[in-house]
């Protein structure tokens, strides 16, 4: 294989933003431009076979990035990159939490993943019954599942039906928002590490969203830590979240119940004192989380921290967590 391989998401400056209607009729404004910038500026590099993990809570922006990537804005918004309105150029497939919405409700499973193969990749009737069966055993079905109407399965099996249908895309690119999040947690971690075990077969640059930090830990090989649409923290797991630097990562990662000894209270993350969004014409200026930080002081507020750390852990914080500090 050659040394460096080509990224299928590459995206400088990505940001997205929600129109607003009176400063599009202010004179003199850029009518593309105007309004409330809800993610971003971020960049993001996604090599074929990479799986890359967004973590923060919700509303960090999370989804929103996800469906810019996909090319799918809710009403209202818009994706940008550095070069004007981000338009992707791969073959993307999305995975959400509740799947049943694939599926026409009288049509047995196969039949939706059947109509994929013929109206998006133009399989013919010869080959479609083969490259179904096919696609269903691949996702971990039975091809006798594919008889079943969707209300017929349980929460684990029409997820792995509906992965099958983005498979039957074909996809460059592999989405899944919170695609886990309402199965159990043994059906949760089987479907979290099927995703990741298809897109890595398929080279699909896949990008996964969850709420989930333990379990995209496992299967990611790069996270993302989103705060107020923003990349607070980035690098292998194994690295970010065993040793948080960002103030706001660190807090996240011991809110999580699990790894605490018995009676230990759990650090709580302060509530938010004020919007996140800000105005796509205004320059960033502090660290995102000083509303909500215990040790922001002006320099956090004034000064936008720079990137420090390398590719494999890198943050953006003044005064990071220092491995033994007491907190
Ligand atoms: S830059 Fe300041 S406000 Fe932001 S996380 Fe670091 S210490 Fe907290």
């Amino acid at each position: 294989m050659s040394g460096i391989e080509r990224s299928l998401v590459r995206v400088d400056n990505l940001v997205v933003i929600k129109e607003n209607a009176s400063r599009r009729d202010t004179p003199g404004d850029d009518p593309e431009m105007s309004g409330t910038r809800l993610v971003g500026p971020l960049d993001l590099t996604v090599k074929p076979g990479e799986i890359l993990g967004l973590l923060g809570e919700s509303g960090s922006g999370k989804t929103l990035t996800l469906r810019a990537l996909a090319g799918v804005n809710p009403a209202g918004l818009h994706a940008y990159d550095q070069n004007g309105p981000y338009r992707p150029v791969y073959r993307s497939a999305m995975v959400f939490q509740d799947p049943m919405g694939y599926f026409n409700p009288r049509w047995r499973v196969r039949r939706s993943v059947a109509e994929v193969l013929r109206i998006v990749r133009g399989v013919s009737r010869r080959n479609v019954r083969f490259r179904t069966e096919e696609l269903l055993r691949d996702v971990g079905l039975a091809v006798e599942d594919g008889s079943l109407f969707p209300f017929e399965m349980s929460g684990g099996m029409i997820q792995r039906a509906a992965i099958a249908i983005a498979l039957a895309v074909d996809p460059h690119v592999l989405l899944a928002d919170e695609a886990t999040s309402a199965l159990d947690p043994t059906t949760r971690d089987r479907i979290l590490q099927l995703l990741c075990r298809v897109g890595r077969e398929r080279r699909a640059a896949t990008v996964v969203v969850s709420h989930d930090v333990s379990s995209l830990a496992e299967v990611s090989d790069r996270v993302i830590i989103l705060y107020a649409g923003q990349s607070v923290e980035e690098g292998d797991p194994r690295r970010v979240l065993a040793q948080p630097r960002h103030r706001y990562t660190d807090l996240l990662v011991r809110s999580l119940p699990g790894d605490h000894t018995r009676g230990t209270i759990l650090p709580e993350i302060p509530p938010e004192p004020f919007a996140t969004g800000a105005d796509v014409t205004e320059r960033n200026r502090g660290c995102p989380f000083t509303g909500r930080c215990p040790r922001a002081d002006e320099r956090c507020r004034g000064i936008t921290p720079e990137w420090r750390g390398n590719d494999a852990h890198r943050f953006r914080c003044h005064y990071p967590v220092e491995p033994g500090e007491q907190r």
